[in-house]
């Protein structure tokens, strides 16, 4: 039986990390401190034990959003990474830095009483592909020809760009 391994890091490249077993719980949470820290409608979350996940590239930073929890990040490209409760044995992740992130549907939501009162629009919305968003396809060429993220699997060896 080949090991369980889901592997996933931050934009730069600079954070890379690796869970060792299935992670369960996935949930999204739209409390106002998970909307802040994700800059984002709700922060999408999954979690593993501690010992089953495996930073393979640098560091963590944390920020303790209050005494009882820390908020990993990368420092070099800000990307949020993983959410802990400070006396848990477990380690949640962001699904959206997995490299394989839709494999993760979330089944169940958190914070129901900070969810914003359109979010059920959402999926309602007009919806464009990156070159008509942009409406510049030289653009979309150029950004993509100049892509400083790290790819979605692990690299051997990687030097952040983008600063
Ligand atoms: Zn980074
Ligand atoms: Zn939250």
């Amino acid at each position: 039986m080949s090991e369980f391994r889901l592997t996933g890091g931050c934009q730069c490249g600079a954070v890379r990390y690796a869970l060792l077993e299935e992670p369960s719980g996935p949930h999204i949470c739209h409390c106002r401190m998970c909307q802040k820290a994700f800059g984002s409608f709700f922060a999408p979350l999954t979690g593993v034990s501690r010992e089953k996940f495996e930073l393979t590239r640098g560091e963590l930073s944390i920020f303790k959003s209050s005494d009882l929890v820390e908020r990993g990040f990368c420092r070099n490209c800000g990307t949020p990474l993983s959410f802990r409760f400070v006396d848990s044995d477990r380690i949640a992740v962001s699904i959206g830095s997995l490299d394989e992130p839709e494999k993760i549907e979330p089944q169940h939501q958190y914070g129901n009483e900070a969810r914003f009162s359109w979010f059920d629009k959402l999926p309602g919305l007009a919806g464009l592909e990156t070159t008509s968003e942009t409406d510049a396809p030289a653009r979309t060429t150029a950004i993509a020809s100049s892509n400083h993220q790290h790819p979605d699997h692990d690299t051997a060896a990687w030097l952040p760009k983008g600063k």
